[in-house]
């Protein structure tokens, strides 16, 4: 048993979806097919969120091109005779989506639930139309909403995963279903009360491996629109090349620090099986990839295999003879951010303890600098 999981770009047109195609018809053994919402369709969507959310009166100007994208894989790939049923799916779930914006504009109600249900509808529709396009391009694929797979619980306003639940589904639904092809949406779950939630921005990568892990898959394959992990941001550094083989350590480290290509909580999961997984091209399957698991190797003997960044960071510096030998300093200033919902992503500590030095998000520097300078009004003065 294989898990493939295509990305945003590899699902977002015909000419995409093709390749998905052949790609899937070579294959020989049971797999889950994971797909992400066609590309670009997560952010129309809660962009239209947040123009409701903004009593923009604009706010409904993206469902045309959301309606227009998800149109033109149906026409070029469904025999137009078969096309009515899938149409009409469409047309009901973008009238609801409609009806949920009109909702949140009169209400102004800005809940964590508003944002999971209509970024929903990109995984939604994306894996209803590519299971019909399969069926109709000599794949026969049984579908299974993540929904029913994957269930979250509330920690910290965030929703985390449950993971005794979601392998028991996990486990209990493919020991029933043992079809060659299961077709799951990505990004998309639900929390004990049945309300739909997500994994996250870029979260498709998390469902896949979370599959891969309750059913002990052989291998996650990730086929998204580049060779692989790539020595830095290969849109960026043009010199980049993709690293044939790393560590789960490695991995997690580049893509902590930026490199989109894999969404950081996805290894965890696959960590604790040992399962590896590839990352391949959807648009040039003959391409190496890289591969990435358990043993250390390296090629060349070389110990830095890439570079990873990330944008929007503010450096934050407290400093003074003052901090010399004094116990405390640090929980103060690590107390002072996290009283204000702060999150810290880097810290540094010269040995002279004369500075201390923390990464912030550009757009918590100010609320940062604040509340430090509150806290330390006393030494500051
Ligand atoms: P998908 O839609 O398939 O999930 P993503 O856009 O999430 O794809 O991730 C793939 C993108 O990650 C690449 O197109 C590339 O621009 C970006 N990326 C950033 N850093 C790296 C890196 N080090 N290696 C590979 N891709 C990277
Ligand atoms: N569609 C979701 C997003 O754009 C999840 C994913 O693509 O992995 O974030
Ligand atoms: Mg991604």
């Amino acid at each position: 048993m294989k898990v493939l999981k295509f990305g945003g770009t590899s699902v977002a047109n015909s000419k995409s979806l093709s390749k998905v195609i052949e790609i899937l018809k070579s294959q020989s053994e049971p797999i889950v097919v994971v797909v992400s919402a066609l590309g670009g369709i997560t952010d129309l969507l809660l962009g239209m969120l947040q123009l409701a959310l903004e009593r923009k009166e604009n706010f409904k100007d993206n469902l045309d091109e959301i309606e227009k994208r998800h149109l033109e894989p149906i026409k070029a790939c469904i025999p137009i005779q078969n096309q009515s049923g899938i149409i009409s799916f469409l047309k009901n779930h973008l009238n609801e989506l409609e009806s949920r914006l009109d909702a949140i504009f009169l209400l102004e109600e800005v809940t964590v639930k508003n944002n999971a249900t209509i970024a929903s509808y990109g995984e939604i529709l994306s894996s209803a139309i590519i299971q019909e396009i399969l069926k109709y391009n000599g794949v026969e694929s049984v579908f299974k909403d993540a929904r029913e797979l994957i269930q979250t619980e509330s920690n910290n306003n965030r929703d985390i995963v449950s993971e005794a639940s979601t392998i028991k589904k996990i486990t209990a639904y493919f020991k029933e279903n043992q079809s060659k092809v299961v077709l799951v949406p990505g990004f998309i779950s639900s929390n004990a009360s049945g309300e739909t939630t997500t994994l996250g921005r870029g979260g498709s990568d998390y469902s896949a491996a979370i599959i891969a892990n309750a059913l002990e898959a052989k291998v996650l394959e990730i086929w998204t629109d580049v060779s692989g992990m790539y020595t830095a941001h290969p849109k960026i550094v043009t010199q980049a090349k993709p690293i044939k083989k790393l560590s789960y350590y490695e991995a997690m480290e580049l893509s902590h620090f930026g490199a989109k290509v894999i969404y950081p909580p996805t290894l965890q999961p696959l960590v604790e099986k040992n399962i590896p997984i590839v990352i391949k091209n959807t648009f040039a399957p003959e391409d190496e990839g890289t591969l990435i698991d358990g043993n250390a190797s390296s090629e060349n003997g070389e110990i830095v295999k890439g570079i990873s960044h990330i944008d929007n960071v503010a450096l934050l510096n407290l400093e003074g003879s003052g901090m010399i030998g004094i116990t405390g300093f640090s929980k103060r200033l690590f107390e002072a951010l996290s009283d204000e919902d702060i999150n810290i992503i880097m810290i540094t500590q010269a040995s002279s303890e004369h500075s201390i030095c923390l990464g912030v998000r550009s757009e918590d520097a100010l609320s940062a600098k604040e509340a430090i300078d509150q806290k330390f009004e006393f030494e500051i003065s």
